[in-house]
């Protein structure tokens, strides 16, 4: 039997496997122990394997234990602390890397939400999950503060940044104040966008991209009703799967000729909507709302062909925007997001940023495992090391169980055509470019399962600075260090990410002084999740 009390927490993305509720979507029943879970599962969000999850002693919310308020706690010396804007997983990440490299580092977070650690991915199934959002609060403020030593200013917002001073404005219910910083990173995340048409401000066009979204979205449908669903991309026909699922009547309105229309072929998004209105859902494509207007029960959209839809609530799901109104303020170089060099630096050297709001020289990369590379490279870096982002391709998972997919979309502008193999069970799509190199994947159904097989094969989202490497390497070995330290280091074909025997990888634990030889085969890179076969030795 499962041990009632322990959890498995996704380290990738944060989600938990619960053994009493088990993965239904994924073909784990309820009540199924970790230890019966087949190999080749994978998580539910984010697509690693077993081996990404570490348990956890799983506490009910409400008795987690409080500590001394977040406020209250202590910095270690009088140093400025390193002051991280924003709690999300791309904040958190970064204060957790932090504090397993310097237990001694002041880190201050400030967060204009509740501070509360949860996986936002789940947003979009926990629906089905029948999930409130006090459901999907794995810690608190107060608990995150206590069990990684952060002073945490929670419901606080950062209003201005001045960068002369080292210091940030900021605003809670005590009134305004400032707080000064030796380092400023800012992990501000993206607001989410509303298509303007005429009456959608009587309609109360709705969004969910956070816990507080989520609260006030559950309370206003409550259990039944139409909706509208205005987007048919990645997070709006996750969206329509949930509602579906739960009963809702849902309709989706999009201008794109099919779903996911940047990162599936036109088959697999057919497929898609097949899979969607078995499920119920209404979906019209080709098509986007000219104006809303009250109706008899509801409201009604009247579509750009003079079709009208009447429903109870609208949901859009229409992209993201990047915040950076602070960073432009601040004089910091903006474009579609913050823009930042290889080592996560904004134009101003003391500033960094990352997650949501960060524009890489990969572009803006709204998904959780690139941010969490980013978050690692970046706390590495905070913390001495003069590390260079590098990406290998990284699908992302949809979570519509009516027809599990993956994507993995070629590199933005490539020229090329879709290959489609399909059957009842599932399809693979390959995109090739004229030499016949396959540059991106869509995957669904049971193809699903083979998506790290083929993403070891695609190009990287950004490539390894080869000659950094090479430089960074020869300095280190010319440094005149001892036996062990001048053995073979090792290169991740994809992230370049450097094995160093004479680091090792205590994290995954690999001892200092392990020679390559002796690293057990089944361990993985803790950058990207290689494999040891995909590592190459530098010297
Ligand atoms: C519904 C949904 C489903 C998703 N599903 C997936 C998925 O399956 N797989 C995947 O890879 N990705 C998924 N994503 C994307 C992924 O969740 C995001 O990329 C990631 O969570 C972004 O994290 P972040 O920390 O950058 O931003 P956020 O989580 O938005 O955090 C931003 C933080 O900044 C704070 N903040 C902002 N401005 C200020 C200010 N001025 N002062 C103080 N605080 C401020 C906010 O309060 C918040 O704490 C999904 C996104 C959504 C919305």
């Amino acid at each position: 039997m499962a041990d009632s009390n322990t959890s498995y927490l996704c380290a990738t993305c944060g989600w938990v496997y619960d053994p009493e509720q088990g993965d239904p979507d994924g073909g784990i029943a309820p009540g199924t122990p970790w230890e019966d879970i087949p190999d080749d599962w994978v998580c539910p969000v984010c697509g690693v394997g077993k081996e990404d999850f570490e348990a956890i002693e799983q506490a009910p919310v409400e008795q987690a234990p409080v500590e001394q308020p977040a406020e209250l706690a202590l910095h270690h010396d009088d140093q400025p602390p390193l002051v991280i804007v924003g709690t999300g997983l791309a904040g958190y990440s970064l204060a957790k890397e932090l504090r397993k490299r310097d237990s001694g580092l002041a880190i201050t977070l400030i967060t204009s939400d509740g501070g509360e650690a949860y996986s936002k991915p789940m947003l979009s199934n926990a629906l089905a999950r029948h999930h409130q959002a006090d459901d999907m609060v794995q810690k608190s403020a107060a608990a995150m503060a206590s069990e990684f030593d952060l002073e945490i200013r929670s419901r606080c917002r950062v209003t201005a940044i001045d960068r002369e001073q080292h210091t940030v404005q900021i605003t809670d219910d005590d009134g305004a104040g400032s707080l000064k910083y030796d380092r400023l990173v800012l992990a501000l995340g993206a607001d989410a966008r509303v298509f303007p048409a005429s009456g959608s401000d009587d309609v109360g066009i709705a969004t969910v991209n956070d816990l507080d979204d989520y609260r006030s979205w559950r309370a206003k449908i409550a259990d039944s009703g139409r909706i509208l669903l205005i987007g048919a991309g990645l997070i709006g026909c996750e969206f329509a799967n949930d509602l579906a699922s739960a009963a809702f009547e849902v309709v989706m309105v999009d201008p794109a000729p099919w779903p996911l229309a940047r990162l599936l072929p036109q088959q697999l998004g057919f497929k898609l909507v097949e899979a969607l209105q078995q499920q119920g859902c209404t979906v019209h494509l080709g098509r986007t709302v000219a104006n809303y207007k009250q109706g008899h029960e509801g409201f009604v959209a009247v579509l750009d062909d003079g079709r009208e839809i009447a429903f109870d609530h609208a949901l859009s799901a229409v992209g993201l925007s990047p915040r950076i109104a602070l960073a432009e303020s601040a004089g910091l170089e903006v474009d579609a997001g913050i823009r930042v060099n290889r080592t996560m630096q904004t134009s101003d050297p003391s500033i960094y940023a990352l997650g949501d709001c960060a524009q890489t020289q990969a572009g803006l990369l709204p998904y959780i495992a690139p941010l969490l590379a980013q978050a690692r490279l970046l706390a590495a870096n905070l913390c001495g090391e003069t590390g260079s982002l590098a990406l290998p391709a990284m699908p992302v998972v949809v979570k519509t169980p009516v027809l599990p997919l993956v994507v993995c979309p070629p590199p933005a502008g490539s020229e090329g055509n879709w290959e489609v193999e399909s059957d009842n069970e599932g399809a693979l799509a390959l995109f090739r470019n004229a030499d016949g190199n396959a540059l991106g994947f869509a995957l669904a159904g049971n193809r699903t399962s083979e998506q790290q097989q083929l993403a070891k094969n695609m190009p990287p989202l950004l490539a390894v600075e080869k000659e950094e490497i090479a430089t960074e390497e020869t300095s280190r070995v010319s440094g005149g260090e001892t036996a062990s330290e001048t053995a073979s280091s090792y290169e991740c074909d994809f992230c370049g990410y450097i094995y160093d025997p004479a680091e090792g990888d205590p994290d995954g634990g690999i001892a200092p002084g392990t020679a390559w030889e002796d690293i057990p085969e089944d361990w993985v890179c803790p950058t990207c999740g290689a494999g040891k076969e995909d590592f190459t030795v530098v010297g």
